[in-house]
């Protein structure tokens, strides 16, 4: 029975109706005063109230009956029985860090993934395939309401698609998380269920609606599977990790029917296209095109003779790259890439794997480099319709501007090999913009606009490693906004709420909270931010990472969410406290990396490639900062920067913060005009074990994600909210007497109640429809009731 995958049993949206625990176990909770205390294996573990003294609490646990002493900030109060796997934490009434683990860890283990926490929906990765994601669970939960069914990655898309054409208002689904945790996965539910529910080409049978879909849909399916080809790799992390951010926004017409998509991408990992950590993999099409390709398309190259896959041939268990190869290829002409096009991109991808085995020699008794050997160097000309004389040339000995005049400048071997692999690199991410560009047109229909759309983002969320570099300050960046936008969402939403219901309510903003380090990053003067700095820098004669660290230093030192490091040249060059925690990061390589600087002899030489594909990748060049801005002046390193002649280029030029930040800055735009729904993924344990759940982990990525804070913020106003006629039914037992057997009036009846229960005003409100209460009130009355029982 698969709905046991679903629910828990509990009517859904209702704490009351939890059928799962005993009556007997609820008198055990009110006995015996249960509470959380922390545990070094379990997170938390339950014990009992044995005596309070003071700040001090002696409690005993329940499993080993020990006997501690703890402060009452340590002790977390469990919740009723009643709330047990209850499908929204927000109506928890013990709203504490210990009951939102248990709740998680408590569904998880009995197979249900998706738990609501007020505005989140909150996903842990089963490491398992459940059977919640057929056709006749989309069919379930089609045109049903978010309370009517279990929480389910479907509910939110319906919910999203049914709100798009009742509201007339366009959606947003937010999926962060870290790797691993299923984002993508989700990603890919989300598109499934759009292209069933909303397919315009139907069968009557439900059944073969896969089947008859409309070749758009069919596209629009395809997608995926070729992003990942190019986009994804096996990490420590995830045999599959997406090594990009994307948002897919999938259009419809006013009847609500798909009528297009487009794919927006964020900051591919390029660099993996040539180096690969230990045990990792570069994107899997290398190794699909190296095991599924015939030898003639391929070349009689094997995996390990390649110097850019580091590890050779490493498996990916349960996959095979010659048969994903076929499905690479069968998904891209079912996209509608034609044959020539499918031999193009092949021959770009063996082309980068080529400009790994070109290697240079020093010059004996001088600094330059030589390349004895052009066996490399041939074919991967001949790959690419340029001229290998001439391209030996461009690599050894580009034409540089020295003031006004062009010279032939000698290379050293670490130029030549940093031009190389940035070419390499600048060559796979052209090919990854052609690509998603090629799919964009297939999905695009522009003969019929879309009057809405639902947008799905899939993006790393918060990244905290020992060191971070520029791509975490990046995407930290990005969770910053996105975290403001979500407090933001909440604000609104709760205030709303309250208006509804004529309460009153002093509002708090937490977005605002967020201002000061999205200020710290973005800012473009008056100080400037990190990003501006370091674009500054980057103009600057003679700068270093180093230069830049000091200038941040000097102009942020005071910031309250910066920290400069204590030793000069410590483990870190400095920390920000986002909002996730505190993140130290380390500036080796950030004006390269935010320059991204290459040779423009051997771009341009390729912008007139005599293959016509390759050409085309190129076309744009005047993007590129060349070798002549980068001088080898007295510095260490091997590009140290500033230079002659940068004045002309820099109006053109954007670095790559620049860029990422316009980008981020059009994607928050989108998302502010959209209902945004928000998923926060959880990764159980780093094992990618099903059935294991390690309390820490799930803790940490509670607190970084937001949805401890959203409870936080949850608790300063009324949390809880009962309907009037459930308020009476469950606690009239505790005021007998004070509604008339025949008084009806929900709101009085309530207000009677309330009156005689002697509550604090403080501590709920009686609002037009319901109750609302601070988190705990409810407990209180269900020890109450526990005694009348
Ligand atoms: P992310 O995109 O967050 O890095 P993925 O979505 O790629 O993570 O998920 C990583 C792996 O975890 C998947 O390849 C799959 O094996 C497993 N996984 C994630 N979500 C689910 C799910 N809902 N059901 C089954 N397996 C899942
Ligand atoms: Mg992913």
């Amino acid at each position: 029975d698969v709905t046991r995958f679903l629910s828990s049993g509990a009517v859904p949206g209702s704490p009351t109706s939890t059928s799962a625990f005993s009556a007997a176990s609820q008198a055990d909770w009110a006995a015996k005063r249960l509470v959380w205390v922390p545990s070094e294996k379990q997170g938390f573990e339950s014990a009992s109230i044995r005596e309070e003294r003071g700040d001090e609490v002696e409690v005993e646990l329940t499993d080993s009956q020990r006997r501690l002493t703890l402060s009452r900030e340590e002790v977390q109060r469990m919740n009723p029985p009643r709330f047990s796997k209850v499908e929204d934490m927000a109506d928890l009434t013990c709203l504490n860090e210990a009951s939102v683990l248990h709740n998680l860890r408590e569904r998880y283990y009995s197979g249900l993934i998706y738990t609501y926490s007020g505005l989140f929906c909150v996903v842990v990765n089963p490491y398992k395939n459940l059977p919640i994601y057929t056709e006749s669970i989309v069919e379930m939960y089609r045109g049903k309401k978010r309370h009517e069914m279990p929480p389910h990655i479907y509910a939110i898309s319906e919910a999203a698609y049914r709100s798009m054409l009742q509201d007339r208002e366009d959606q947003s689904i937010l999926c962060t998380g870290e790797s691993g945790a299923g984002k993508t996965e989700n990603t890919k539910k989300v598109i499934q269920y759009l292209a069933h529910v909303a397919s315009s080409h139907k069968g009557n049978q439900p059944s073969l609606a896969i089947s008859l879909k409309g070749e758009l849909e069919r596209q629009l399916l395809q997608a995926n599977p070729i992003l990942e080809a190019f986009g994804n790799a096996k990490t420590v992390k995830n045999d599959n990790s997406s090594r990009f951010g994307k948002f897919i926004r999938i259009n419809f017409d006013v009847a609500g029917y798909i009528v297009g998509a487009n794919i927006e991408t964020y900051l591919l990992e390029k660099s993996r296209a040539t180096r690969q950590a230990k045990d990792e993999r570069t994107f899997h099409v290398f190794y699909q095109l190296l095991c599924g390709a015939s030898e003639e398309t391929r070349g009689e190259q094997e995996a390990n003779e390649y110097r850019f896959l580091s590890g050779g041939s490493i498996p990916v268990p349960g996959q095979s790259d010659s048969e994903n190869f076929t499905q690479t290829m069968d998904s891209m002409a079912i996209m509608g890439f034609n044959p020539e096009e499918l031999l193009s991109m092949l021959k770009v991808i063996s082309a980068v794997l080529q400009f790994g085995n070109i290697s240079f020699m020093k010059e004996k008794n001088q600094d330059q480099a030589s390349m004895p050997d052009n066996t490399a160097a041939q074919k991967l000309c001949h790959l690419l319709g340029i001229n290998v004389l001439e391209f030996t040339r461009a690599i050894l000995t580009p034409r540089i501007k020295v003031g006004r005049e062009y010279v032939q400048k000698a290379q050293t071997k670490e130029q030549a090999d940093f031009a190389v692999e940035a070419l390499a690199k600048a060559t796979y991410e052209r090919l990854f913009r052609w690509l998603v560009h090629r799919i964009n047109r297939a999905l695009d229909r522009r003969q019929r606009q879309g009057a809405s759309f639902i947008g799905i983002l899939d993006i790393a969320g918060f990244e905290i490693f020992q060191l971070n570099s520029f791509e975490q300050l990046c995407i930290n960046y990005t969770n910053e906004k996105l975290q403001q936008l979500f407090n933001h969402t909440m604000f609104i939403l709760e205030q709303e709420e309250y208006q509804r219901e004529g309460i009153e309510w002093n509002f708090i903003d937490f977005g605002l909270d967020l201002q000061p380090c999205i200020d710290l990053i973005e800012r473009p003067a008056h100080p400037p931010g990190v990003l501006a700095l370091l674009d500054e820098e980057c103009w600057f004669p003679r700068a270093t990472d180093r230069s830049f660290v000091e200038k941040l230093s000097a102009e942020q030192g005071s910031h309250p969410k910066f920290f400069k490091s204590k030793q000069p040249r410590g483990e870190a060059d400095f920390s920000i406290i986002h909002y996730a925690g505190k993140v130290d990061y380390k500036a080796d390589d950030w004006l390269v990396k935010n320059m991204d600087p290459l040779n423009d002899n051997v771009a341009s030489l390729l912008h007139q490639s005599s293959d016509h594909f390759v050409s085309e990748l190129w076309k744009e060049v005047d993007r590129i900062v060349g070798l002549d801005q980068v001088s080898s002046g007295e510095n260490s390193g091997p590009l140290p920067f500033g230079a002659a002649g940068l004045k002309t280029k820099k109006g053109m030029f954007r670095t790559v913060g620049q860029l990422y930040k316009e980008s981020l800055t059009k994607l928050m735009a989108t998302l502010r005009n959209t209902n945004p729904n928000f998923l926060r993924c959880i990764i159980p344990n780093h094992e990618k074990r099903a059935g294991k759940l390690s309390p820490h982990l799930v803790l940490d990525q509670l607190r970084c994600n937001g949805v401890l804070e959203g409870i936080r913020i949850c608790r300063q106003g009324f949390p809880n909210r009962i309907p009037f006629q459930e308020f009476r039914q469950r606690y009239e037992i505790l005021t007998p007497n004070a509604i008339p057997r025949t008084f009806m009036d929900g709101k009085q009846a309530s207000e009677l109640m309330i009156s005689a229960l002697e509550l604090d005003h403080n501590l709920f409100r009686v609002g037009q429809s319901k109750v609302f209460f601070r988190a705990g009130v409810l407990a209180h009355l269900e020890e109450e009731r526990d005694l009348k029982i």
